[in-house]
């Protein structure tokens, strides 16, 4: 298409020093990038690459500036480079990089989690939310003597072996690996479902009883872009894992810190037996963490015999982030104005498509938000499927001409953070005016 070939041009005008650098990683990294959705390969573009970021807005290596709402995916609630926490982790710096044992601020950080989760009495600090869903999955594993877990499709828990898995032929029957490399019989312990359908999961127990040692969602998927839990899907999860003594975990790596200091959890008043927490708990440093009730955390070493270690767990440096992070959200009001603002971007989205004549979805909780292109209600992985992706491509293209920065795939959330100001917010709006009104 001439519009696509246009914006090419512009593109390379203005995006020339990062074209360069990334001709120059190519050589070296595997696509240039240390993480696939980088490479902008969801928007048929080539990657920005980043110079710095304060506030709202990132620059890259041009000069351009645009406000962001990406976040780095999350982390970034306070918005970037915020003063309280950089100047705690330069104090922290002065005082040495890594330990390799013990410090109090690992004491406080697990305090500060425990306080703001109420299934959660004690946690195990690690430095990603790989690490922590896959550690957490060997502990339900062993507390309950069971092998098998159920997963839904479109969540995402990280790049370990157990949750590169494709539904298998049949309902709720084993599952396929979705990446080479995933032994089969791994893939075949995960029994793959579609989110929001609890009929599959009910299926799933009746297809493998006395097997399924935990169910694995996140209760507010973002991997497919923002899709809420239908009224009841939370809580009838919680009731089969009950009847079916299975433990449920909560990959709450988003939504935690994220839609309420207490996560979803909070926010739909449903506990989970374990809770992965990653992104907002570091800070925007490598830092994440799994808990959950203390007869199942003490099963890990040293105090139980589940082996779970890292040599940068609890680094001093990412739990000082932590600590100055969570302290500044804890305060009164945060959660208020990230709805805010989000609400403000909601409506206006809304207007701009109405005002262009353009069907979208929008789903949103807190500040989270995915703005669909489709008119049918998206509930789930293939809802998902069946919007609009080319025009969602153009819609990111004309917004990042217009300085706006979205995550660069259909299948990713934008994340509003306490740093976007109303005059963010209205120039986000003016750009997808402009943008919107370029779909017809
Ligand atoms: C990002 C994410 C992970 C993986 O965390 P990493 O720190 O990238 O390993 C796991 N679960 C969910 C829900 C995520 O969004």
């Amino acid at each position: 298409m001439d519009y696509h070939a246009d914006l090419m041009r512009d593109e390379k005008k203005i995006h020339s020093e990062s074209h360069k650098a990334l001709s120059q990683a190519c050589r070296l990294l595997p696509g240039g990038v240390n993480s696939p959705v980088r490479a902008f390969g969801g928007v048929d573009l080539d990657p920005l690459f980043i110079a710095s970021a304060a506030g709202s807005k990132i620059r890259d290596l041009d000069g351009n500036e645009y406000i962001d709402y990406v976040g780095s995916w999350g982390p970034m609630i306070l918005g970037h480079a915020h003063p309280a926490v950089i100047e705690t982790i330069h104090r922290a710096v002065d005082k040495g990089t890594s330990f390799g044992a013990p410090t109090v601020a690992e004491t406080e950080l697990a305090e500060r989690i425990v306080g703001a989760f109420a299934s959660i009495e004690k946690v195990r600090l690690v430095s990603s939310g790989t690490e922590a869903v896959m550690s957490a999955v060997r502990l339900a594993r062993a507390f309950t003597g069971r092998d098998m877990i159920v997963k839904m499709v479109g969540c995402y828990h990280g790049h370990s072996d157990s949750f590169l898995v494709a539904a298998g032929s049949g309902v709720a029957e084993r599952g396929t690996a979705s990446s080479p490399g995933v032994p089969p019989a791994l893939a075949e312990l995960t029994v793959v479902v579609p989110y929001n359908d609890i009929d599959a999961v009910r299926a799933a127990f009746a297809n493998h009883p006395g097997r399924i040692a935990a169910v694995l969602a996140e209760p507010i998927a973002a991997n497919m872009g923002v899709v809420p839990p239908v009224e009841g899907y939370l809580e009838t999860l919680r009731t089969l894992c009950d009847e079916n003594e299975t433990l449920l975990i909560f990959d709450e790596v988003i939504s935690g810190f994220r839609v309420a200091l207490g996560g979803a959890q909070e926010r739909y008043g449903i506990s989970s037996d374990l809770t992965c927490l990653g992104k907002i708990i570091g800070g925007g440093l490598p830092l994440a963490a799994f808990g959950g009730r203390a007869e199942i955390m003490d099963r890990l070493a040293p105090q139980g015999e589940v082996y779970q270690a890292g040599t940068l767990s609890g680094n001093p440096i990412a739990t000082a982030a932590a600590n100055a992070t969570l302290e500044i959200l804890a305060q009164p009001g945060s959660y208020d104005k990230l709805e805010a603002s989000a609400a403000a971007l909601e409506a206006g989205f809304a207007d701009a498509a109405a005002q262009a004549g353009v069907p979208v979805t929008l789903n949103r909780v807190g500040s989270i938000m995915s703005c669909f292109f489709c008119d049918h209600p998206v509930r789930s992985f293939a809802d998902v499927q069946a919007t609009d992706i080319a025009r969602f491509k153009r819609f990111f293209a004309e917004m990042l001409q217009h300085g706006v920065y979205l995550a660069p795939s259909a299948y990713e959330a934008m994340f509003v953070s306490l740093a976007h100001t109303q005059g963010d917010i209205e120039q986000t709006l003016d750009a997808a005016r402009a943008s919107f009104s370029q779909l017809q």
